[in-house]
């Protein structure tokens, strides 16, 4: 069980510095160095805002993801960066991401980058909050791989990622990291035309090494890419099935969908935590603390305090710095408020 009823966390991104994407397009002009200084700051700042804002887990931002070079998909052997996507122009949607080439063994000889990245934030965080980690799970990281001929399917490269993603999980856990939230956007974006058993005995094949040994969670949203949606935005499609998910917690996004289907958090408290998403990331409007505080409230008449955490409903990546730091003040001083409410410290 969590460490504190009603805990407020994170999912793991949050927007870059403009400097940071400015400095991302001139990386040709920075050296090795350079880049190792600059990632750290950019962690400094996106740990200082988390902090600030008082929440009780934080993330390192995922401020170093910020290439190609950068990411997992750097990491990968065996695949080729697509050049450009099919659609460079219109209204910013997911397919101007394009799909990278598998051409052959898909492998990550040096892992996926983070436990650098853990280790990076353990340096500078402050002490108090907790410290968690994001790893994206197999069905997620395959969305932007082509499949080819050793490799027919979107699933035949899921299986393909797999050990490499509980690689991951493993040396996360050697190196101390005591909370990982496991990323399947996908599987909720596309529970609806799959078997949802197959994503849970992928999942829970994927997290094994690390099943027991650390705090796990899962991230289950329908997409945030440029603020859009990709999948059709109802859980149902999910459950029961996903009750079988081997995490102490299933975060899910409520915000944006005017709490539809709010009732599922009951179903999830009865097996483990649940952390609700009462943030909206793609709207402008501010959420006021009592506003969340009554979103907090609203979640009590299905899940019990020691079981609820809450969050944005996705990374706050895709939201303006300015608008994210309001956003978790709030978010921190509305469930403070029903803490006091409620008697708990
Ligand atoms: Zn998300």
């Amino acid at each position: 069980m969590q460490g504190r009823p009603l805990r407020t966390t994170v999912i793991g991104s949050y927007p870059f510095p403009g400097w940071l994407e400015f400095a991302c397009a001139h990386l040709d002009q920075f050296g090795e160095d350079d880049v190792r200084e600059m990632q750290e700051d950019a962690v400094i700042a996106a740990v200082h805002d988390q902090a600030a804002a008082g929440l009780d887990v934080i993330t390192d931002g995922e401020q170093t993801r910020l290439d190609f070079n950068l990411s997992f998909y750097g990491y990968l052997e065996g695949i080729r960066m697509e050049p450009a996507p099919g659609r460079r122009f219109g209204p910013p949607a997911h397919d101007q991401r394009g799909k990278h080439a598998v051409t052959g063994e898909l492998a990550a000889p040096r892992g996926l980058g983070v436990v650098a990245e853990f280790e990076r934030l353990r340096r500078v965080a402050p002490a108090g909050p907790a410290l968690k980690a994001s790893v994206p799970g197999p069905y997620t990281l395959s969305g932007r791989l082509a499949p080819n001929r050793q490799y027919p399917d979107r699933w035949a490269i899921a299986e393909a990622l797999a050990p490499i993603v509980r690689g991951e999980l493993e040396a996360l856990v050697a190196a101390g990291c005591r909370e990982i939230t496991v990323d399947e956007p996908s599987m909720s974006c596309y529970a609806y035309r799959e078997d949802p058993r197959r994503f849970v005995d992928l999942f829970n094949r994927t997290v094994e090494p690390a099943a027991g040994r650390c705090r796990l969670s899962t991230h289950l949203c329908f997409g945030n890419y440029k603020g859009r949606a990709v999948g059709p935005r109802r859980y149902a499609p999910m459950f029961p099935a996903f009750l079988e998910m081997r995490v102490e917690e299933i975060h899910l996004e409520m915000a944006s969908r005017e709490f539809a289907e709010l009732e599922i958090i009951g179903d999830i408290a009865r097996k483990m935590d649940v952390a609700a998403g009462i943030i909206d990331v793609k709207s402008y409007y501010l959420e006021t603390v009592e506003d969340v505080a009554a979103r907090v409230r609203r979640c009590l008449e299905y899940a019990p305090p020691e079981r609820l955490s809450f969050a944005p409903d996705c990374g706050l990546s895709q939201t303006a710095r300015w608008a994210a730091r309001a956003k978790l003040r709030s978010l921190v001083e509305g469930v403070g408020r029903v803490r006091r409410e409620l008697g708990i410290g």
